[in-house]
């Protein structure tokens, strides 16, 4: 399983298609895209194989920022429904996840009564969650703040904001995430060798630290908002 990201000003489509081609090895069961544009942000997916999420993409949709994901279903049996990305209720927010969120059904009982969930994954609480809070008045930021610190588990997380059309917000804990930096364009990826098609300067993440990776600077906080400044590192490029 694996997860991509590119916010540029290239077609996202084929870089994010790319990118999980090179993540194939990591093994899955589905796969999905999603990509925003002025109009709105349009997702992708396919139970199967990436050649057949290629089939289902529709070349006319023109993005320059996107996220993408291969799926090893842990919750929710592997199917179209269950792929990534998820929606939270209102549209605005698309996430992709690798990992297991271990109290999601408590979270979903605390906080998510009234939300009729769309998809059996542990994975759209997390979207939910950033809804709701977004509803109650917290920024983006804010409010996957706020979500973070109420969910135990392992995750690689990728989010789009419909709102937004410079942010790919980011987080990870014990599980593997990097952000690559280009000229004009960042990314990310599970594993460089995903992004080595544009990029091969990527930056280390450690767990629970916020991520906004825009086109020009990545900006990295802790959980507590403390400001990070870390130096990429060059990637090795495999034969
Ligand atoms: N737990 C999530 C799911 O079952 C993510 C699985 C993964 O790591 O791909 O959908």
């Amino acid at each position: 399983c694996g997860i991509v990201g590119y916010n540029g000003v290239l077609d996202a489509k084929e870089i994010l298609l790319k990118g999980l081609e090179k993540l194939e090895y990591r093994g899955y069961d589905s796969a999905g895209i999603a990509v925003r544009n002025d109009d709105g942000v349009t997702i992708f997916k396919e139970k199967g194989r990436i050649a057949d999420l290629r089939t289902a993409v529709n070349d006319e949709v023109d993005a320059s920022i996107g996220i993408g994901h291969t799926r090893w279903a842990t919750h929710g049996v592997p199917n179209k429904l269950n792929a990534h990305p998820h929606q939270s209720e209102t549209g605005r927010f698309t996430l992709v996840h690798n990992g297991v969120i271990e109290n999601y059904h408590l979270l979903q009982r605390a906080y998510l009564k009234g939300i009729q969930m769309q998809s059996d994954t542990d994975t759209e609480v997390i979207v939910q969650l950033i809804d709701l809070f977004a509803r109650e008045g917290l920024s983006t930021v804010e409010a996957f703040r706020k979500t973070l610190s109420l969910v135990h588990g392992s995750y690689a997380l990728a989010l789009l904001d419909q709102e937004d059309a410079d942010t790919i917000y980011v987080a990870k804990n014990k599980s593997p995430l990097l952000v690559g930096v280009g000229d004009g364009f960042n990314v990310v990826a599970s594993d460089a060798m995903a992004m080595l098609q544009v990029t091969d300067q990527y930056i280390e993440l450690r767990d629970k630290e916020i991520v906004l990776v825009h086109k020009d600077k990545v900006e990295i906080t802790t959980l507590d908002g403390r400001v990070i400044n870390r130096k990429p590192f060059k990637a090795e490029l495999d034969a």
